[in-house]
């Protein structure tokens, strides 16, 4: 999306594509049903989501001490930890860490998208796997991510039935059961051929160093703990002082995501570890022999800094407000680019500075507010929207 012409060409395709418009539909119906389920077997999730509120607005107020602080933890957990200021930082420690000619799998990471680093590993002469199911399809389609937590939501059965027959050389029928199955038969093998595994976090606890990663498929599981080797890129915004405030945030952020809970939620300090021969500690017992995590700054201390757009910060991606957005239920992903609705126009402004996007998406926001009434974190995008427009509209 270079002008604001393509971008209108983009979202009017979109918002004509009948299948998109049938996805979402479904998915809207399910997300809305699935949360209500949840939020009503665990009503203490709101008033835990206010107390999430005040934990993310002050902990994003003090981001870098905390990753100081985690750094210091992980690093006495025999960890290796790194801060990045900028995107090409962030690259050049993971490029440096992975070399050339690795497989590697990996788990989703909006972080990592954030950055292109797959493209990147890729370039440089790395094989890598998206390991979650919807990512795989994306990437093997050569599409790109249109939803923060479902990111293949645009793609029907068909078509993935498509993709896996060529994939596989069998004629595959558009069976959920049967494609599912597929997926974990092509990717088994990768999990445990691989030098190295790539995740994100959901939260992490700056007093232990602790990673908290939430998933259903087990494939973060698999890929932060088969190969030998697990690098971690997490966004800043992620840090939190306790890890009694990570378990608050991951609850919250499981719940509004749909899930009463959900499969998987894996705690990750250092590296593997045993004391059971002589009690001498020794380093890669079943699990990875190194653990390598780089903080991401890139542009979020700045972002801090504005009293009104530091409200994108907060967001804990858990998709919530998406379904209830009018734009994106006609369009999915196209309303935004690397991060979707509003939290996208101000990613875009005041993270990879780029104006002419930003505008263009916070113009297509209606400001109606209805993302604010769903969202655990209370942020307000008509008021991040209009404090948006007049920052570009005053060429700041
Ligand atoms: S305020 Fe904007 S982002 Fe929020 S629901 Fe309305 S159109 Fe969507
Ligand atoms: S803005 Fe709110 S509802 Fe939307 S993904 Fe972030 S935390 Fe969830």
């Amino acid at each position: 999306m270079s002008t604001f012409s393509d971008y209108k060409k983009e979202i009017m395709t979109a918002a004509h594509d009948e299948r998109i418009s049938l996805a979402l539909s479904r998915a809207i119906k399910s997300y809305r049903a699935n949360t209500a389920n949840a939020l009503k077997k665990f009503p203490h999730t709101i008033k835990m989501a206010e107390e999430v509120q005040e934990i993310k607005s002050s902990a994003i107020a003090q981001m870098r001490k905390l990753a100081e602080e985690a750094s210091a933890a992980i690093e006495e957990n025999h960890g290796k930890a790194y801060i990045a200021n900028t995107n090409a930082e962030a690259l050049s420690i993971i490029e440096k860490l992975v070399g050339t000619n690795k497989l590697i799998v990996k788990g989703k990471s909006m972080t990592c998208d954030e950055i292109g680093l797959r493209e990147h590993l890729e370039h440089v002469g790395n094989e890598v796997y998206e390991t979650d199911l919807g990512e795989f399809i994306v990437q093997k389609l050569e599409s790109k991510p249109l939803h923060i937590l479902s990111p293949a939501i645009h793609v029907p059965k068909e078509d993935v039935a498509r993709l896996f027959s060529r994939l596989t050389g069998e004629e595959l029928p558009p069976d959920i059961t049967q494609l599912v199955a597929t997926a974990r038969k092509l990717l088994r093998e990768k999990f445990f051929a691989a030098d190295i595994g790539i995740s994100g976090a959901n939260v992490v606890a700056a007093e232990t160093g602790t990673l908290f990663m939430i998933e259903n498929e087990g494939n973060v599981r698999l890929s932060t703990s088969a190969p030998s080797v697990h690098i971690a890129l997490i966004g800043m915004e992620k840090l939190v002082p306790t890890l009694s405030d990570a378990y608050k945030v991951s609850e919250v952020t499981w719940r509004y995501a749909n899930y009463g809970v959900p499969s998987y939620v894996s705690l990750v300090s250092g590296p593997s570890k045993t004391g059971d021969i002589e009690k001498v500690t020794t380093y890669g017992a079943h699990g990875p022999k190194e653990m390598h995590v780089v903080f991401l700054d890139g542009g979020r201390s700045e972002l801090e800094k504005h009293p009104i757009l530091r409200q994108a910060l907060f967001c804990l991606r858990c998709g919530g407000c998406l379904y209830e957005c009018p734009v994106f239920a006609v369009t999915a992903g196209h309303f935004g680019d690397k991060y979707f609705a509003a939290n996208g126009a101000v990613w875009a402004g005041m993270i990879d500075k780029d104006k002419e996007k930003a505008a263009a998406i916070a113009y297509t926001c209606l400001t109606c507010g209805r993302c604010k009434v769903r969202c655990p974190m209370k942020i307000d995008a008509p008021e991040m929207m209009v404090a948006l427009r007049r920052l570009i509209a005053d060429g700041e």
